[in-house]
């Protein structure tokens, strides 16, 4: 087993890294199909996975403006009703990133451009980055890293040609804590309480903390707790005053459990890494089962070679987490390291299947209707229902079989717009 010290980024990273069930007619289509020139239109696809389950017959998925308003069985009549026939795919939601770092460049230093780089250097890069992950069939994706709330800046821009935005700000930290370079320290109960008012105020999506230092901060320890269960508590209870959710960084069991016990909602890696590897604590992950606190797995990258002993361990503890009954939320960290680019997201389905031991069709859930509920839009995202953006993936075959499928993505539209491919 590794030992502190011995950790390299890269092994870390490496894996801390039914609405429709009837497929029935809604009242809008009805309206909708007897109705011309009203910018509604079809899309026809062998298979609809829905966002929960797979649908095996042919279906008319109908779109009006950036809207879902119709889930149809092939032969409908739909009027004059403009059809795209897609041919054998699988139509399903797009995919939600729940984790993502628009800011980074994939180089593994995260450190220097963030305290280097200009505004305008760093707009740039967050808005390829943006664009690269929609190019992988990602329609939304939480930043959960920002400097100086560039990134809510380019969520409020809502460009057509990007994936729907959600932002943290700069995450709260300790004084020379994870990610302190972002600008989010706050260390005393008044500064924390300050720190998520200001977020509040700036319109953040969700508040971020670091529950734990991180492997990519020299000087930060991942396996101890960068703050009390106190000031956890304050910090959460404060973000819900504002209905905002909270997620947490945490890597050691203690800053795990202080997270946890804290009430926040969500846990980002939870790989109880340790000085000796890792070091499971299965009263946290029972507290966490019972309490439904999402984890963000974080796993998803590009597959490089033999997965190291770490990785492995690390797998296998998601894994219990999972058997647990934690909903483990499929998520890429994208930006953080070499092997995580933007375009990485889909390769993590297929590795929450082979390392976490998922079906295909609960890996395909953790991508879209779980992830989008983790975010707080499992009201309109991750899933195909009428009312629901038209945010869409079409993939060769039948994914809900083999997630391979994943890695080749044939059509994707965001807001009902189809984006060309790249
Ligand atoms: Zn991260």
């Amino acid at each position: 087993m590794p030992v502190y010290g011995k950790i390299s980024r890269r092994t870390v990273l490496g894996i801390g890294a039914a609405a429709t069930a009837s497929l029935a007619i809604p009242a809008r289509a009805h309206a909708a199909s007897s109705t011309t020139g009203s910018g509604v239109q079809g899309l026809r696809a062998a298979r609809v996975f829905d966002g929960e389950r797979l649908h095996a017959d042919p279906s008319l998925v109908l779109l009006c403006g950036g809207t879902i308003i119709g889930v149809l069985p092939e032969g409908s009549d739909t009027g004059r009703i403009p059809v795209t026939d897609l041919g054998d795919v699988t139509l399903m939601p797009g995919l939600v990133d729940a984790h993502v770092h628009l800011c980074f460049e994939p180089t593994g230093d995260i450190t220097t451009p963030s305290l280097e780089d200009s505004d305008e250097t760093m707009l740039e890069r967050i808005r390829l980055n943006a664009r690269a992950a929609l190019s992988s069939g990602v329609t939304t994706v939480r930043d959960v890293a920002d400097r100086g709330y560039l990134t809510l800046g380019v969520r409020d821009e809502r460009a057509a040609d990007m994936p729907e935005i959600l932002c943290s700000g700069p995450p709260i930290t300790t004084p020379d804590g994870h990610c302190w370079f972002l600008g989010g320290v706050a260390e005393s109960d008044d500064e924390i309480v300050a720190a998520v008012d200001e977020r509040a105020a700036r319109g953040v999506d969700v508040v971020k903390v670091m529950a734990t230092g991180g492997t990519l901060t020299a000087g930060s320890n991942p396996f101890e707790a960068q703050y009390t269960v106190e000031q956890l508590r304050l910090l959460v209870d404060r973000a819900h005053r504002h209905r905002l959710p909270v997620t947490a960084h945490a890597h050691g069991a203690p800053g795990i459990a202080a997270a946890v016990q804290a009430g926040v909602d969500g846990v980002e890696h939870a790989t109880f890494l340790s000085p000796t590897g890792v070091t499971v604590d299965e009263e946290t992950i029972m507290a966490m089962a019972a309490a439904q606190i999402f984890v963000g797995s974080t796993a998803a990258q590009v597959p490089e070679g033999t997965a190291s002993e770490l990785v492995l361990a690390v797998a296998a503890v998601l894994a219990s987490e999972y058997r647990a009954g934690v909903p483990m939320v499929c998520s890429s960290d994208a930006g953080a390291s070499p092997e995580k680019p933007f375009t990485c997201m889909p390769y993590g389905v297929v590795q929450m299947r082979d390392y976490l031991g998922m079906t295909d069709q609960a890996a395909l859930r953790s991508a879209t209707s779980l992830a989008a509920d983790s975010c707080g839009v499992g009201n309109r995202k991750g899933r195909i229902r009428p009312g629901y953006d038209a945010d869409l993936l079409a993939v060769p075959g039948n994914p809900a079989a083999d997630v391979m499928a994943m890695l080749n993505p044939v059509t994707i539209y965001r807001a009902g717009r189809l984006i060309p491919s790249s």
